[in-house]
Parts: C-alpha cells; sequence; structure tokens
C-alpha cells in the first residue's frame, strides 16, 4: 500500500529541482531505470534525479519532501526483488546514486576504504588492490552493483562465509535522511558503542529509512595464495561432508563453497553454450570451492591432499583443481554465468531462500516433491552458497514452454518452497531483500513484533513515507 498523503512529480517540482541539481541532475525517465534484469516489473517516474554532491542530495529530498512526493533511491539497477522500481501510485521520482562515485579514501593503516553510493564495486576492489589490499564483496552482477544498492539490500555473494556480508564489511556510514538532515556517520573505528548504531538500520532497509551517500568499508589483507576446486558429488549429504572436511582441514582459510545441480548444466549448454565445464558431469551435482591464505601456507598442496582423501573416502566422486588463473577464472565462470542462464531460460519463480545448515539436504529432498503436486513437468534449478546456507531455488517451465503459460501457477509454486523453508526454520529471504517481491512474504512469514517495531521506525524516520514508498514493509 502506498501512502496516500503523497503527489504526483508535477512541473513545479521538476523546475525547482533543476535549479537545485544544475546541469545534468535532472533528466527525463529514460528506461533503464525503469525496468529490472528479470523483466517483471515496469517502473514509472517523472524524471531521473541525478545529483552529484551529498549537498544536492539533501536539497532534493527536502524539496520532494516539501512537496510530498516519493523517491524511488536507484544504484546500479541490479537488484533482484523490485526495490529500484515502482509500478503503482502517485508518480514519484527516481534518485540514481551514479554521479556520486567517487572513492573518496584508502586508508591502509586502518584498512578503511571510503567509497561513494554510486561507485561500482568493480572499481571498488580496483582500488583496493592498487593499495595491496583486498575488499572481499563478490558477487556475479560486481561489474553494475554499486555500493549504495549493495549497502541498502545488505548484499550477501560468494565469501559470505568467511568475510559476512555487506553489513559485515562496512563500518559507518553517511546518508541523507527523510527530512533532508545528512547523517555523517563515517568511522574507521571498530568499536563504537556510542548510542543506537544508524548504520545498521540503514544497511539493509532498501532506501525507506535514508539514502546513503557514502560508505566506510573494512579491508582485508590480499591473499597471496589461493586455491581453487572443482568436485562433482552424488548428494547434497555428500556436498556437506565434503563442505565438513574443507572446514576442518583449511579452517579459516575458506572463502566460498558452492554448490551447483546438473539442472544449471543444462541450461547453460542449452543458452550459453561457450561456458564450458571443467569437466563432464558425471553426477547431479558439482561443488565450487576456494580457499585462500597467506605466503607459505600451501593451500594448494593442502586442498590437494584433502581432495586425494576426498576422493578415497568416496565423498567425491571427481576433483580437479585449478591450475592457473586462466582455469580459476573458467571454473568461476561456470557457476557466475548461471543466474545469466536461467534468466535465458525464465523461470516461473525464483526463491533466495537460506535454512539451517543441519536442515539443506531435507528441503533439498522435499523442494521435489512439492513442486511436482502442482505439476510435474516443472523443472528446477537449485544452486547457490551451500557454505552459508542459502540456496536459489528456481522453478521452470518444461522445454520448449513459456513461463508465462504457468502464471497462474506462480503464486503457489512460492508459496509451496516458501512454507517448506518456514517450517524448516529457515528465511525466505536470504540475500537479496524483501524490496516489493517479498512483502506479503514478510507480513506472512515475520514475527508480529518484529513487523511492529519495523512500523515504528520507519514512521519516526521518514513520516512522511517519502522513501521508496511500498517497498519493505506495507504502508510503508
Ligand atoms: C547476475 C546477478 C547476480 C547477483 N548475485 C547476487 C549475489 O550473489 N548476492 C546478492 O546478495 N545479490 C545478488 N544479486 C542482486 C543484486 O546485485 C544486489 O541486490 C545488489 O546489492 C544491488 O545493488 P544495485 O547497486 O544494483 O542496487 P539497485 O538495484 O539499484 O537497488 C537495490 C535496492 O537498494 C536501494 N538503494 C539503491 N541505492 C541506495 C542508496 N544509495 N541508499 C539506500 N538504498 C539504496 C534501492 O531502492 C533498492 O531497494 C545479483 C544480481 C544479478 C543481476
Amino acid at each position: 500500500m502506498i501512502p496516500p498523503a503523497l503527489r504526483d512529480a508535477d512541473g513545479p517540482l521538476l523546475e525547482r529541482l533543476t535549479e537545485a541539481l544544475g546541469p545534468g541532475g535532472v533528466t527525463a525517465p529514460d528506461p533503464r531505470y525503469l525496468t529490472e534484469p528479470r523483466g517483471r516489473w515496469h517502473g514509472r517516474a517523472a524524471a531521473v534525479l541525478r545529483p552529484d554532491t551529498v549537498a544536492a542530495v539533501a536539497a532534493a529530498v527536502r524539496l520532494c519532501a516539501e512537496a510530498r512526493v516519493g523517491i524511488v533511491p536507484y544504484a546500479g539497477g541490479t537488484g533482484l526483488v523490485g526495490g529500484q522500481i515502482l509500478e503503482a501510485g502517485p508518480v514519484p521520482v527516481v534518485l540514481s546514486v551514479e554521479r556520486l562515485n567517487r572513492i573518496r579514501a584508502v586508508e591502509v593503516t586502518d584498512n578503511v576504504i571510503t567509497a561513494e553510493a554510486g561507485a561500482i564495486l568493480a572499481d571498488v576492489h580496483a582500488a583496493a588492490e592498487a593499495a595491496g589490499r583486498f575488499f572481499p564483496l563478490s558477487l556475479a552482477s560486481e561489474g553494475s552493483a554499486r555500493i549504495g544498492g549493495l549497502l541498502g539490500t545488505n548484499a550477501g555473494g560468494l565469501n559470505v562465509l568467511r568475510y559476512g556480508n555487506a553489513r559485515d564489511l562496512c563500518l559507518g556510514v553517511e546518508a541523507v535522511m527523510a527530512d533532508g538532515s545528512v547523517h555523517h556517520g563515517l568511522s574507521c573505528l571498530m568499536k563504537d558503542n556510542m548510542g543506537y548504531d544508524l548504520r545498521h538500520l540503514l544497511i539493509g532497509s532498501e532506501g525507506t529509512l535514508g539514502l546513503i551517500t557514502a560508505a566506510s568499508l573494512r579491508l582485508h589483507p590480499a591473499p597471496a595464495e589461493t586455491a581453487t576446486a572443482w568436485m562433482l558429488v552424488t548428494s547434497p549429504e555428500a556436498a556437506l561432508a565434503l563442505l565438513a572436511l574443507v572446514r576442518e582441514r583449511l579452517g579459516a582459510a575458506l572463502n566460498a563453497f558452492e554448490l551447483m545441480h546438473v539442472e544449471g548444466m543444462r541450461f547453460l549448454a542449452e543458452t550459453i553454450p561457450q561456458v564450458r565445464l571443467p569437466a563432464p558431469m558425471g553426477t547431479d551435482w558439482a561443488v565450487l570451492a576456494e580457499v585462500s591464505d597467506g605466503a607459505g601456507s600451501e593451500v594448494a598442496a593442502r586442498f590437494t591432499g584433502l581432495l586425494a582423501d576426498a576422493l578415497e573416502a568416496g565423498i567425491a566422486e571427481d576433483g580437479l583443481l585449478a591450475q592457473s588463473e586462466a582455469q580459476r577464472q573458467s571454473f568461476w565462470r561456470v557457476r557466475e554465468s548461471i543466474p545469466e542462464a536461467n534468466r535465458h531460460v525464465g523461470s516461473i519463480s525464483s526463491h533466495d531462500v537460506s535454512v539451517p545448515p543441519s536442515r539443506i539436504a531435507e528441503f533439498i529432498a522435499r523442494g521435489p516433491a512439492a513442486i511436482a503436486a502442482l505439476d510435474r513437468s516443472l523443472r528446477i534449478n537449485c544452486f547457490g552458497h551451500l557454505g552459508d546456507g542459502n540456496l536459489h531455488y528456481n522453478v521452470f517451465p518444461p522445454r520448449g514452454r513459456h513461463r508465462d503459460e504457468f502464471d497462474t501457477l506462480r503464486g503457489a509454486v512460492k508459496a509451496a518452497i516458501h512454507d517448506l523453508v518456514h517450517d524448516l526454520g529457515g528465511s525466505v529471504g536470504a540475500e537479496h531483500g524483501v524490496g516489493r517481491l517479498k512483502v506479503e512474504d514478510l507480513e506472512r512469514y515475520g514475527d508480529p513484533a518484529k513487523l511492529a517495531a519495523m512500523r515504528r521506525i520507519k514512521a519516526a524516520l521518514d513520516p512522511l513515507g517519502i522513501l521508496n514508498p511500498g517497498a519493505v514493509i506495507s504502508g510503508g
């Protein structure tokens, strides 16, 4: 539900915004700001605001508040839950942070990089690397996703297992609040218990509580030695046994442990055949694992020994250690191309879920029956970050049929999977956020006391409801 007090962005407001933001600061709503990666939502906006200073963001927010006009924050536009797209209600403005894209500072002694909200993740990686450091947040959209959106969604990705998600990598934020005031919260401090931590409210709030304009982000030592393995296993149970073995033998050196189903490999062969598998799939499941550590840690030799033991014990059926950086990248290309292949095939419903590690095998075993009860012909591609319990569970039409033919089934597919996840003590929104896709799910599965507190927080920080109306909480 959109708050009733909001109004359409009109000509006089756009004139005031144009004057406040200067040349290039207000543009017509180019379609690229109004669509999203899965092509499910089509937004509307009177204009796209492109402020290039924090003061300009604050001025824009003040003018929109005066006019009671909604603001849809927009960073890289790669969000998968429609948080950056507003389809209905009073016509808003989109506020893009793309021109706020500077790396403000790299503090090597503090191990902190300060980047503006529009900085692209790959550019933050490059700046960290140039300083001899490593910024571990890593996801397939890193060439487009920007710091504001990554923090807005509390993005996860491939290295959560070792380094945590975006929240864990952020020491402080600078943000424009709904009244146009600026929260100067950039920090290099590991410890600061002086009052409520606004950073943690803003991170993951998907632009509904404030507009992040910059962040101070934690850097880590650049890994000196890395080993990456492609392994075949017969079942999720075997993959979990392999994970336990890697943890036991390589411990904190484990960065990523990704599980992929053979259906995803079929989708790759069908839609992106130039992406080649490291080895033919002789099993239903493949694992991609990466470890890294300091100089002299000999992670490759240790991983090779582990792999030999896993093969001998029958935990893994086959395994390959990357012998070069090019081969390592070709392993990762397979994993990172799966979402693109999925998009080409076109899912009926996609689910970003997490379940406790002890329930993962049960979830993967029960899911197909829940889907088959609705339609036996549907295909499932389950893959994801097994190491942190986060799976992407996407349901597709049979070969040769289009997802639109199954529109009426989408709600039932989603409910079947989400009910199962909830039943197993999991979360139906693991890393992509709530956006507009999962507002009803949050209502359905969320804790009532938490929902009530969320509404009160929203009302306190954004009483006019201008920040990302309708995202995350209904009536917000
Ligand atoms: C191929 C592909 C792979 C992906 N892989 C992963 C993955 O492994 N892990 C994962 O977590 N996600 C993944 N995603 C989802 C997506 O990349 C992340 O959600 C990312 O964090 C979004 O960043 P963005 O800059 O594109 O934000 P946008 O899509 O522009 O916005 C996302 C949300 O943040 C809000 N927002 C934008 N800017 C700000 C700001 N300055 N302040 C406050 N709120 C703001 C928006 O309103 C919206 O609600 C993937 C997406 C794609 C397309």
